[in-house]
């Protein structure tokens, strides 16, 4: 019996890193955010898109999974979603993710499993497809 099934956001990382500052540039297409421990990670638009949390997305199970979305993707609206989270509009005209902290310190390129994550994450661990 799997007794620890996955939470999308509340139980990895058990305690949520914040973010100290957060910068956009549009023009190279990234996210950049440097956390409260010193790590930096830097968040191309087209994979943000392609890991929104939002239910239409991932639906309601225990899987999250990544979705493939053109890589001249923007944004059009980035705001914050109380002190917890980023709330993201794509040219694409989705909006529907909340991007939170615990969310985007996970899906980070440079957070352990290292390298890309073009997998899916199931039971609290990265799984290549
Ligand atoms: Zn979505």
């Amino acid at each position: 019996m799997n007794t620890a099934k996955f939470r999308a956001e509340s139980t990895y990382p058990p305690v949520v890193v914040q973010p100290v500052d957060i910068a956009l540039s549009r023009r190279k297409g990234l996210l950049t955010i440097e956390w409260e421990d010193g790590m930096v990670s830097e968040l191309p638009l087209a994979y943000l898109r392609g890991w929104c949390p939002c239910a239409a997305c991932q639906g309601h199970g225990t899987v999250v999974q990544f979705h493939p979305a053109p890589a001249d993707i923007g944004l059009e609206l980035m705001a914050e979603a109380g002190s917890y989270a980023l709330h993201l509009r794509f040219t694409d005209g989705h909006d529907s993710g909340i991007y939170t902290w615990g969310w985007l310190r996970r899906i980070a390129p440079d957070s352990p499993p290292a390298g890309l994550k073009s997998g899916r994450f199931e039971g609290g661990r990265f799984e290549p497809l």
